[in-house]
C-alpha cells in the first residue's frame, strides 16, 4: 500500500501526531501513498514539518494492523474473526445485556483525542442516547483536563488564547513544563526562531530541555525547580510584580474582575509566596526568581506556553489557573505576542475536548446541567438526556472493582499502557464483562477485550482535527479503510443495534449537526474547510472567518477572573526508602505510546527508553552510563537502562515512556489533580538501583 515511483495525484491532509497540526500533501500512486509532502499552505506549519509528519507514516500498512473484528468469550481464549454485523451485534447484545443486570451506569465509554471531531461526536452521542448515561470520557482526563479547568474559570474558555504566529512578536517567551523541539517540533523551531531574532526565554523546568541551552539559544533564566512546585514558583512571580509595583493596572482596572483581583493581589502578597520562601522546597534561588519575574513583567509582550508539565500534577488546575493570573496581572491576554497557551500533546486534544467527551459536558463545554443547552440537543436528538454527569476515567476503574461498571468501549486509546498505575488498570479491566477496543493494533489494553474492532488510520479517514490554536483542518481519506468501514460508521452501527439509530452519509453531515448544536462552531462547515484551508474556533456570526485570537476586547467569561492559588506540596514526597523524585517526558522521534512511531523506521533513533540520572546521583549508586538499573516506587518497578546526564539536578530522574517494555506507568501512582482527576505523571518518589534483568 506504500509505493515507490512517481505520485500520480495527491490530496491534502492533517498530521496524525502532535496537536501543531500540519497540513501534509499525501501523494498517490492509485491507492498507494508514495509520501507525504509538508504543505506550503498549511496555516498551522506553512511547508514545515518534521520527523513524525514527515516519515513515520509506515505504521499505517503494518503487518501488525488487524483489519477484521474479531470477539472471544474470555480473554484467557484466542480471538475469533467474525464479520462486522455479528461483531456490533455481539457487542450490542452484551452492553444490554450487562445494563439489564447491572444498571445503566454499569457501561462507559472513552474516546481518544487520535481520532476526529465527527467520531468523537458520534461516540459521546452513541453513549448520552443509546446507553442513556453520560458515562463518556477521553484521554485528555489524563493530559490536558486540567487546562479546560483552569482556563474557563479564569478567562471563561478552555483554549489557548494566541495563534501559533503570535509568538513571532513575543519579546518575552515563558515555558513552563513543556520541551517544545521535542513533543512540538514545529512550533518548536518557529519559537527558536523567535528566540534567535532577540526574544527573551524564561524556562521553568525540573530538567534542562533543549532550549535552555542549544547552539543559538539560551535561556535568560532557567528556573530548575523540584518537580510538583509549580504552583509555589508562579506565585513567587507574581509576588515580585505584585509587591514591586509591576502590575498593569490600567488593564486590571478595564478588563478584570475588581474583587477577584483584589483578594488575589492581598494573598499572593503574603510571605508564603515570596521568591525568598519560596526556595526552600522549589530549589529555585530567590533572587534568580525576581529577574525572572522583572523581565516578564518588563516588555510589552511576554507569551507563556506550557505542556503537561504543568497539568500532570496533584495541583495541576492550580497551576493553570496561576498562569492565567500571571498573564492578566501584567495584561499580557488579547493581544499579539502574549497570551496563555497550552501545547496540547496528542494531534486532536483540543478536538476531543471541545465535542463533548467530558462526562460532565455536552459539546461546546456546557454543563450536562443546564437545561435550556440540554434541551437543545434533546429536541435534535428526540430523546431526554441524564442531566447527571458521569464517571471519569478513574471513577470506571474504581467502580470496575467494586463490581459496579462492568461494560467499556475504548476507543483508538491505550489505557493499559497510558494511564497511571498499571497494576490498577489491569485489575479493573479484568473485572469488567464486556472490553470493547477500537484500534488499528492488538494494543496492551486488548488484552483485556472481549471485542476488538479494527480501526481506521488518519490516512483512511475524512473528518476533521483542531490543534492547539483551535485551528480546524480537514482530514482527507487517500486510502479505503483496511477494515472496510469508517470508525464513525460502526459506531453509529453500534448505536443503531444498542436501539438508538444514528445514519450519516458522509462526516461533513456529522460537521453540520455539530455546527447546528454548538454555537462556537456555528459557521463551520466542510465547504468553509476546503475554501478558507482551516478556520480557528470560535467560527459564527460575529466571527464568520473564525478567531485567531480570543479575549481581545473583553474575556469570554465578560471579566477575567482571579483566582486563589494556594501552593499545597502534593502527597508523593521523597524519603529514605524512595529517595529520587522520577519525572516524565517525550522525546523528537517517537510518539506517546509509541504504538504507531514503533512500527516505523523512526524508532531506530530511540529503541528503548532510558532512565537520565544526574553524576552524582549515578555515582553514589555506583551506577554506570548504559548500566541496567531497577527503578522502584510504592507502586511498582521496572528496568531502564541508565543515561547518566547533567540535564538533571541531583535528586531528580527522568525517562520517556515510549516502549511498553519499560512501562514508565508501572511505577507511578494514583495521585491525581485535585480538581480534574487527571493524574499526577510528574511526581513520583523512587529508587533507582543496579540489576543484572530486564
Ligand atoms: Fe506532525 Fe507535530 Fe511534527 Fe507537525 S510538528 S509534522 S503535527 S508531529
Amino acid at each position: 500500500v506504500i509505493a515507490e515511483g512517481q505520485p500520480e495525484h495527491s490530496k491534502v491532509t492533517t498530521c496524525a501526531y502532535c496537536g501543531v497540526g500540519c497540513s501534509f500533501k499525501a501523494e498517490m500512486r492509485g491507492e498507494q501513498l508514495v509520501r507525504m509532502v509538508p504543505y506550503k499552505q498549511g496555516q498551522a506549519n506553512e511547508g514545515h514539518s518534521c520527523v513524525k509528519g514527515r516519515f513515520a507514516y509506515g505504521y499505517a500498512t503494518h503487518k501488525d494492523r488487524k483489519t477484521k473484528p474479531m470477539i472471544r468469550e474470555r480473554i484467557t481464549d484466542p480471538w475469533r474473526e467474525v464479520s462486522w454485523d455479528e461483531a456490533i451485534a455481539h457487542t450490542a447484545s452484551e452492553f444490554k445485556r450487562i445494563q439489564s443486570k447491572y444498571g445503566r451506569e454499569s457501561v462507559g465509554a472513552i474516546s481518544s483525542s487520535r481520532c476526529t471531531n465527527e467520531e468523537v461526536f458520534v461516540l459521546q452521542k452513541l453513549v448520552r442516547a443509546a446507553l442513556r448515561n453520560n458515562n463518556i470520557d477521553t484521554c485528555a482526563r489524563v493530559c490536558h483536563s486540567p487546562t479546560g479547568y483552569g482556563l474557563s474559570v479564569t478567562l471563561g474558555t478552555s483554549a489557548g488564547t494566541q495563534d501559533f504566529k503570535s509568538v513571532d512578536e513575543a519579546d518575552v517567551i515563558l515555558v513552563i513544563g513543556a520541551n517544545p523541539t521535542d513533543a512540538h517540533p514545529v512550533f518548536g523551531s518557529r519559537m527558536k526562531k523567535r528566540l534567535r531574532q532577540g526574544a527573551k526565554l524564561i524556562v521553568i523546568d525540573p530538567r534542562a530541555i533543549d532550549l535552555v541551552r542549544s547552539p543559538h539559544v539560551q535561556a535568560a533564566h532557567h528556573l530548575q525547580l523540584l518537580p510538583g512546585t509549580n504552583v509555589a514558583v508562579v506565585n513567587a512571580l507574581a509576588h515580585v510584580i505584585v509587591t514591586e509595583g509591576l502590575l498593569r493596572e490600567d488593564y486590571i482596572a478595564a478588563r478584570c474582575d475588581r474583587d477577584a483581583f483584589e483578594s488575589w493581589a492581598r494573598f499572593i502578597a503574603l510571605e508564603q509566596n515570596s521568591p525568598e520562601y519560596s526556595e526552600q522546597f522549589t530549589g529555585v534561588p530567590a533572587a534568580e526568581l525576581r529577574k525572572a519575574a522583572r523581565l516578564y513583567a518588563s516588555v510589552k509582550n511576554a507569551a507563556i506556553y506550557y505542556g503537561l508539565g504543568v497539568t500532570e500534577h496533584s495541583q495541576g488546575s492550580t497551576t493553570v489557573m496561576a498562569l492565567a493570573n500571571l498573564a492578566m496581572a501584567t495584561g499580557n491576554i488579547g493581544h499579539v505576542g502574549a497570551g496563555v497557551n497550552p501545547l496540547r500533546g496528542q494531534n486532536n486534544v483540543q478536538g476531543s475536548c471541545d465535542m463533548g467527551s467530558f462526562p460532565h459536558e455536552l459539546p461546546g463545554y456546557r454543563h450536562v446541567g443546564n437545561d435550556e443547552v440540554r434541551g437543545a440537543f434533546e429536541t435534535r436528538w428526540g430523546l431526554k438526556l441524564d442531566d447527571e454527569p458521569g464517571l471519569r476515567i478513574p471513577n470506571m476503574f474504581d467502580e470496575a472493582l467494586g463490581g459496579h461498571f462492568k461494560g467499556l468501549f475504548v476507543h483508538g486509546e491505550d489505557i493499559a499502557q497510558s494511564d497511571p498505575n498499571t497494576n490498577h488498570v489491569s485489575a479493573a479491566l479484568k473485572n469488567m464483562e464486556c472490553v470493547v477496543v477500537q484500534d488499528l493494533f492488538l494494543n496492551e489494553t486488548a488484552k483485556f477485550a472481549h471485542v476488538f474492532l479494527p480501526g481506521a488510520s488518519f490516512l483512511e479517514k475524512d473528518g476533521t482535527f483542531t490543534n492547539a490554536e483551535r485551528r480546524i483542518n480537514r482530514v482527507r481519506k487517500v486510502m479505503t479503510p483496511l477494515s472496510g468501514k469508517d470508525e464513525w460508521a460502526a459506531i453509529c452501527e453500534l448505536s443503531t443495534a444498542l436501539g438508538y439509530p444514528m445514519a450519516y452519509n458522509h462526516p461533513s453531515e456529522i460537521m453540520d449537526e455539530i455546527a447546528a448544536l454548538t454555537p462556537t462552531f456555528a459557521g463551520v462547515s466542510y465547504s468553509k474547510l476546503d475554501e478558507m484551508g482551516s478556520v480557528q474556533w470560535p467560527c459564527n456570526e460575529a466571527s464568520p472567518e473564525g478567531t485567531p485570537m480570543m479575549h481581545v476586547e473583553r474575556f469570554v467569561n465578560g471579566a477575567g477572573k482571579f483566582m486563589l492559588t494556594e501552593y499545597v506540596p502534593t502527597s508523593e514526597r521523597s524519603g529514605p526508602r524512595f529517595p529520587l523524585i522520577l519525572t516524565t517526558g517525550r522525546i523528537l522521534s517517537q510518539y506517546n505510546v509509541g504504538a504507531q512511531t514503533r512500527r516505523t523506521e523512526n524508532s531506530a533513533w530511540h529503541p528503548e527508553d532510558v532512565l537520565e540520572i544526574h553524576p552524582f546521583d549515578a555515582e553514589q549508586r555506583g551506577i554506570l552510563d548504559g548500566e541496567l538499573v531497577s527503578v522502584a516506587s510504592r507502586a511498582g518497578d521496572v528496568a531502564l537502562r541508565a543515561k547518566i546526564s547533567e540535564r538533571m539536578q541531583p535528586g531528580v530522574v527522568y525517562t520517556t515512556f515510549h516502549h511498553p517494555g519499560s512501562g514508565a506507568n508501572v511505577v507511578t501512582t494514583e495521585n491525581s489533580d485535585w480538581a480534574t482527576n487527571c493524574p499526577e505523571y510528574k511526581v513520583t518518589a523512587v529508587e533507582v538501583r543496579r540489576t543484572n534483568s530486564l
